[in-house]
């Protein structure tokens, strides 16, 4: 199957957690105001690619933390779920960038079978008016880091927790 993107960034440090590669999808309908990516709102932009080839682009990498970003991945969600699913069967660490609701991705079912796969999605549309530089892993204080497995499991929304440092991480941070 066919997937449109942008782009794909190699170590990005700032779309999740630690170093990760991030898949930025091409086109987008949520058009949020002050949005940081207008360039991947288009369906008509970016490259056309299998989705067997992106797979293989990420499991050649030896970093297995990846980030679905965009544009809006929820749009192509048959095809971001085909490549998340055979990256959660490799041990990936799966994250998500989203702006429809949690609930909303509930109630399709494509959109859940991709959500299914990840380990985190953030969720919720840009807005301008709430946005601060100060948060951790999103751009405005309405949407929610949201912890997928647990909340899938419990049926409720679980917010994602920051792993705790160790005493010995804490130590090497001085050193
Ligand atoms: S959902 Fe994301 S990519 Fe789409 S317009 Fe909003 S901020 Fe931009």
């Amino acid at each position: 199957m066919d997937i449109r993107i942008a782009s794909i960034t190699y170590d990005s440090i700032v779309d999740g957690p630690g170093l990760r590669n991030t898949l930025f999808v091409q086109g987008c309908s949520h058009h949020c105001p002050g949005c940081h990516n207008p360039e991947t709102w288009s369906v008509d932009a970016g490259d056309i690619k299998s989705t067997q080839e992106i797979i293989q682009q990420f499991l050649e990498s030896s970093n297995k933390s990846v980030t679905f970003s965009g544009g809006e991945p929820f749009e192509q969600a048959k095809a971001c779920g085909i490549i998340a699913k055979e990256l959660r069967e490799n041990d990936y660490n799966l994250w998500s960038y989203t702006g429809y609701l949690f609930d909303d991705l509930l109630k399709d079912p494509l959109k859940k079978e991709f959500l299914k796969q990840l380990d985190v999605v953030v969720d919720g549309r840009f807005i301008l008016s709430k946005r601060s530089l100060a948060l951790d892993y999103k751009g405005s204080s309405n949407q929610r880091v949201i912890d997928v497995q647990k909340s899938l499991k419990q049926n409720r929304i679980i917010l994602y927790q920051k792993p705790q440092k160790t005493k010995v991480e804490k130590y090497q941070l001085y050193i």
